[in-house]
Order: C-alpha cells, then structure tokens, then sequence
C-alpha cells in the first residue's frame, strides 16, 4: 500500500493535467449510503427500479417516501469528508483542475472544488414537473408527499434518474476532458452506470495513467486502471497529498 501511495504522489507530481471521476463511494464516509453494497436502503429496494423515471413517473409520492425523502434528510445534513478534502486540496496545489462526478450530494463544492461537472444532475434542487421552477431542496416542504410547485406542479429532484438522458453538456465536457488529461483518479465509483464508467476508457485510450481509489475491485481495474489503491477515500487521499507536500 505504502508503494502504490508513492507510486500515485509520483504519477500526480509529474502530471500537467489531473482530473477525477468521483462516485457514491467517496461520501460513504460523510454518510451518504451508495447504492450497491451494504447499507439499508439498498438491501430492501432494487435502486435500478426505485431510482427509475419510470417508477416516478408511474407513481411519484412513492419515490418520494422511498427513496427522494430519505435522500433529503442525509444529504441536507451532510459535509465533506477527507476524500472530498482531499481533492480539493489537490485542486488548491494546482493539480486537479475538473472533478466529474457521479454524486449528486453537493460535497466537492462544499469542500471547495471549483470546477464541478455534475454528470448526474444536482439533489440541492428540485425542478417543477409543469413550469420548471426550482426550489432549493433544503427549503422545500416535505408535510405534504409528493411537495408541489406553487403552479400546482410535482416536484422531482433536479437530477438523473436512471433511464434519462445525461445533461449533454455535461457528456460533452467530461469527454473532452478526460480525453485531455495526464492522470485521472477514479474515486469509490463501481463502475458500472453507463456512460459514467466509459470516462477512464476515454482517458486511458488517450494516453492517461488511470489511478483507482476504491475498498473492492470494479470492472475497471484489470482491464483499464494501471493500479488500484485498496482502501477508503478518506484514509487513502490523506496519505496522497500528505506525500505530494513533501516531493513537491
Ligand atoms: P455505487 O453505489 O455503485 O458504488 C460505490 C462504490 O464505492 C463501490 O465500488 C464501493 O466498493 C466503493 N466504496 C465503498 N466504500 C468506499 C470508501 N470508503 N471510499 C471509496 N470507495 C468506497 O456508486 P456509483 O458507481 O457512484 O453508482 C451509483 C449511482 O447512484 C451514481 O450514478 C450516483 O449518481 C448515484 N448515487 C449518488 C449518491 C451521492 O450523491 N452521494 C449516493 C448513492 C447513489
Ligand atoms: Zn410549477
């Protein structure tokens, strides 16, 4: 392990353009459950199926207590952790320039990365089904499920749901930039949600070192990753940056 943190420390040292692709993983230690793996929720509801806009569209007061409800009260409460930290440190050394996430928590701004793709969307807003105003999340009342615009209209998360479209300029960003990069990290993503997990491909077929930060192996690592880090996000960024400050 201390090799691979050396090897990561050299790898960012001697790179002009860092990114990370980031996934439910890394605020596992904010609190916030992933959806595969163990955690509560997960073990009882098929998040494929829940998280579907299918499942919304058929029956939104249900998504809302199962799954949107449930979300707001972990995520209006949740901070950064030292994964998040770290990535903003990095950015602060001038390493890291764009972080892609698949998150939809809001904690790499509050940790205070600046170039944020948010490739699922954003929980911090809901949207109006009618007239697409938005309410910030925090704000919104949830006495009455499903909670509605003052136009009468449903609320939903201001996010992806499985099943619908990437926000194409955020698609188009994250390719661009993972094809332009030196080194990406890859950080408690499984992996696995398409077309999420297609940006180390891009970044590795252009030439980039893909570095993995993740407790368990993903699709990725044989095939696309040069080297996984075994570990939490927290635990493992520490020890990065910690070694970085020292070379650099
Ligand atoms: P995932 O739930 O499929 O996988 C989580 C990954 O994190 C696993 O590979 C697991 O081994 C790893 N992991 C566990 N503990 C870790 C730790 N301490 N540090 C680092 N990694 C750790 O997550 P995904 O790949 O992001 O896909 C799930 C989808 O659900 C995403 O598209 C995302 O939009 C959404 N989602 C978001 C949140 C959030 O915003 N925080 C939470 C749940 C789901
Ligand atoms: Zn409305």
């Amino acid at each position: 392990m201390d090799d691979l943190i050396k090897q990561a420390a050299d790898d960012l040292a001697a790179a002009g353009k860092v990114t990370a692709l980031t996934g439910a993983g890394i605020s596992i230690e904010s609190g916030i459950p992933p959806f595969r793996g163990k955690g509560g929720l997960w073990e009882r509801f098929d998040p494929m199926e829940i998280a579907h806009i299918d499942a919304f569209m058929r029956d939104p007061a249900r998504v809302w207590n199962i799954l949107v409800k449930e979300m707001k009260k972990i995520v209006d409460i949740a901070v950064p952790n030292d994964g998040h930290k770290g990535l903003a440190k990095l950015e602060e050394m001038g390493k890291l320039k764009t972080v892609i996430t698949q998150n939809i928590d809001g904690l790499h701004q509050a940790a205070g990365n600046t170039d944020v793709i948010e490739f699922h969307g954003t929980f911090a807003w809901q949207r109006c089904m009618d007239c697409s105003r938005k309410y910030e999340t925090r704000q919104v009342d949830i006495s009455v499920i499903p909670p509605r615009c003052s136009c009468g209209g449903i609320l939903r998360p201001d996010a992806v749901f499985f099943g619908e479209m990437i926000p194409p300029d955020a698609l188009r960003r994250s390719r661009q930039i993972a094809s332009d990069c030196d080194v990406m990290l890859v950080v408690g993503t499984s992996a696995v949600v398409q077309p999420a997990a297609l940006m180390p491909v891009i970044a590795k077929e252009s030439g980039a070192k893909v570095v993995e930060i993740n407790p368990e192996r993903t699709p990725l690592t044989d095939e696309i990753s040069d080297y996984l880090i075994p570990g939490g996000a927290g635990d493992v960024m520490n020890r990065i940056v910690a070694e970085l400050e020292q070379i650099s």
